[in-house]
């Protein structure tokens, strides 16, 4: 479809104006270099602003556009204890003028790090889910304040439903313009895929504007059979909201699921190479939990001779550098 029809239909849910968009797109030659292609490229989705940016921004964009049109007097949403997609929504609530309460997963730490700090300096409520499930948590604390009088806009899991994965659709729409006035085309998109609304975003949106670009997604923390089913859920979700023409099949997503290691937020030498790589070669902070597992395996995948030298491969960064002030002892030695 046309680019100026699916902007339209992105426009008609009326996002709010969050963060800094467009994001800047450069090249990494440095690290190009030091692997000796392909030519690698960066999306700086960490600098998309608002309180220390990350990907959810852009799903926030659409997300809160929502909760003010159903007059929400509080927004709500879980995470893990470093949740970047907790301290994002925050900090739009912050922004918005509006109380936040953050479900978190497990027990409060010792001393507040990293996101958990930033949630706290940005007022948020915290939350501890304790033993139980940091999703039903969440919901039973919602019902609980409706009963008190309240009216709260509950945020699944990483913003990850239909709505928020338009911010995706949106961001690949951004980037189309800004290869257009580049002149190429990405031969691949590789990013840290997790609750899957930035995967299924970009997978709708590269559909929608048919880009010649394979969208291939570092699984963080689930193995690809179960999380391709998620994705094609949400992702004909995301088609339905917007009113598209087609539809996608698991089949159709590429989640690599060899980096997985021990599990969520467990750093192994993966992590630890690719932090130290991106800080030392380009002077660029990529975290311990996403970023830093994403860009492993792009290493990885580079090695084994994924992509030819003269492939143009766009590494999407999503965030979350402030869980580095978390991982001091994960990360040195
Ligand atoms: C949430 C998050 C992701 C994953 O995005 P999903 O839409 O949940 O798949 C990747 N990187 C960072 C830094 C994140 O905070």
């Amino acid at each position: 479809m046309e680019y100026s029809t699916l902007i339209k239909r992105l426009e008609a849910l009326h996002p709010l104006a969050l963060g800094q968009m467009p994001t800047p797109l450069a090249p990494l030659p440095r690290l190009s270099q030091a692997l000796g292609g392909p030519e690698l490229w960066i999306k700086r989705d960490d600098l998309t602003g608002l309180g220390l940016g990350g990907n959810k921004v852009r799903k926030l964009t659409f997300l809160l556009a929502e909760a003010l049109r159903q007059q929400a007097d509080i927004i709500m949403t879980t995470g893990a204890q470093q949740s970047n997609h907790a301290r994002q929504t925050a900090a739009a609530a912050a922004m918005l003028g509006l109380p936040c309460v953050l479900v978190l997963r497990g027990n409060p730490p010792l001393e507040p790090e990293g996101n958990y700090l930033l949630d706290v300096l940005l007022n948020a409520e915290v939350r501890w889910a304790g033993e139980r499930s940091a999703l039903k948590t969440l919901y039973s604390e919602a019902e609980t304040l409706r009963q008190e009088g309240h009216n709260p806009y509950v945020i699944t899991y990483g913003g990850s439903s239909a709505l928020g994965a338009c911010g995706f659709v949106a961001a690949i729409a951004e980037l189309s313009a800004q290869t257009r006035a580049l002149g190429f085309e990405f031969d691949a998109i590789v990013f840290a895929s997790s609750s899957g609304g930035t995967q299924a975003g970009m997978a709708v949106g590269a559909r929608a504007l048919e880009l010649p670009t394979r969208v291939v997604g570092i699984s963080i923390a689930e193995p690809a059979p179960a999380f391709t089913q998620d994705l094609e859920k949400l992702s004909n979700e995301t088609i339905a909201l917007l009113n598209l023409d087609f539809s996608l099949k698991s089949e159709d997503f590429d989640v690599r699921d060899a980096y997985l290691g021990q599990g969520y937020g467990i750093v192994t030498d993966v992590e630890r190479e690719a932090i130290r790589l991106a800080a030392r070669t380009e002077g660029l902070f990529v975290d311990p939990v996403y970023t830093g597992r994403a860009l492993g395996g792009l290493l990885d995948l580079v090695k084994r001779g994924e992509f030819t030298s003269t492939q143009r491969v766009l590494f999407w960064h999503t965030g979350g550098a402030p869980a580095l002030f978390a991982y001091a002892k994960d990360l040195m030695g």
